[in-house]
């Protein structure tokens, strides 16, 4: 198996193999960047094919949170844990305790959460063997679901969005919504008290009904909602939902919603400036959750927090207007700022170079 050539290792500063055969553990914990502060990220457990797909979707996943937290101005890195087993299986509390044994040995260079496979109940054992843990329920001192703040982020970056795009507010404005999960739910709560017209779209057609009731929203079928006349769309259920099948469908003006990796490929970021559609990159406006979590681990301040995710509006309009001024995608623009807030740290790679306007945009 190569590790050092592959594309997904991308310089990550540790990588670490856990084995514990008394107690079935097998995991990997990848620590792309400590360059910002200590490296954050979900531990997730799957049934993964074999050891180089584990590997594969830990380094992948690892350097994401990196660009993630940089975007959001947060002074953490980026790093993600995965547990090889099948969740319904082989989770036991005794796993889970190892798991907390080999984060602590890091002495805190990596920081865990719940992710796919994982819930917010089995951090209980882990934290049994380290402080290392965010995302706790706050029985547990943690600050609960984050996903309404992740919608708090969404909704500030739609506001932005709307605003350079248009010039306007939502008032009046239709967006089209996908997903009535925990963040797109909280969305439109948020969207409808700013006089915003509904469409939405969910598999679960009680969701749909029930948000038709609660919203005023017009619910169209899930495979509809691509060809929906409206200004915005916000995808919050998929990744992938910017590709060759959708966007000859897409009218919107705005892209802007919560899901993770919404552009099938990097490509389809070039197509949408190509049809003069705004795409607020997802990394950026989908951190409110990120914001909130990392929080707890240097003591919950919520007005902190809320000022920092109201920031994403400020830190989209700057990735805007980078993209304008040089002719890219906004995702390029928003890669380019945080390879530069990266760089920018003093003593890192690159540090020679003037980067202090692009460390103080995303700041
Ligand atoms: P969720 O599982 O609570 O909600 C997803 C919703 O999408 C469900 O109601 C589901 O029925 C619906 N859905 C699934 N397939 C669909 C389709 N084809 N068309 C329409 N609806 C469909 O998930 P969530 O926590 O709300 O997260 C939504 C997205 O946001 C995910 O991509 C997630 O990775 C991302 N995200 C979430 C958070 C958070 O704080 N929860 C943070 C960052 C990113």
């Amino acid at each position: 198996m190569t590790v050092f050539h592959a594309d997904s290792f991308a310089d990550h500063e540790q990588v670490v193999f856990i084995s514990d055969d008394f107690v079935g553990l097998r995991a990997i914990i990848a620590i792309h960047s400590t360059r910002l502060g200590p490296a954050l990220g979900g531990c997730r457990m799957y049934p993964y094919a074999d050891e180089a797909s584990a590997l594969r979707d830990v380094l992948r996943l690892s350097r994401g949170m990196t660009f993630k937290a940089a975007a959001a101005g947060l002074d953490l890195g980026g790093g993600k844990a995965v547990i090889l087993g099948d969740p319904r299986q082989s989770k036991t509390p005794e796993l889970l305790r190892a798991m907390g044994v080999a984060v602590d040995r890091l002495g805190g260079r990596y920081i865990t959460a719940e992710d796919m496979g994982t819930t917010v109940a089995d951090f209980a054992w882990v934290r049994q063997n380290t402080r290392h843990v965010v995302g706790l329920p706050e029985a547990l001192g943690g600050t609960g679901d984050p996903s309404p703040t992740t919608a708090r982020g969404v909704y500030h970056g739609i506001v932005a969005s709307v605003e350079h795009r248009l010039g306007r507010d939502l008032s009046g404005l239709t967006v089209a919504v996908q997903g009535l999960g925990n963040v797109g739910w909280n969305l439109c709560r948020l969207l409808a008290g700013a006089g915003a017209r509904l469409v939405v779209a969910d598999v679960n057609a009680t969701l749909a009904r029930k948000a038709c009731a609660e919203f005023d929203a017009r619910a169209v079928d899930p495979d509809a909602i691509y060809a929906v006349q409206s200004e915005v769309f916000a995808p919050c259920a998929l990744g992938a939902v910017v590709n060759d099948r959708t966007l000859p469908q897409m009218k919107f003006r705005v892209i802007a919603g919560g899901a993770n990796n919404q552009l099938a490929h990097d490509e389809h970021g070039q197509h949408l400036r190509a049809k003069d559609i705004l795409y607020a990159p997802d990394f950026v406006i989908n951190a409110g959750g990120l914001i909130r979590v990392a929080s707890e681990h240097e003591g919950f301040d919520p007005v902190k927090v809320d000022s920092q995710v109201e920031g994403i509006g400020a830190t989209l309009g700057r990735i805007f207007e980078l993209a304008r001024r040089t002719g890219t995608p906004t995702q390029s623009a928003a890669m380019q700022l945080v390879r530069e807030r990266l760089g920018g740290i003093p003593g890192s790679a690159g540090s020679g170079n003037d980067n202090s306007a692009a460390v103080a945009l995303l700041a």
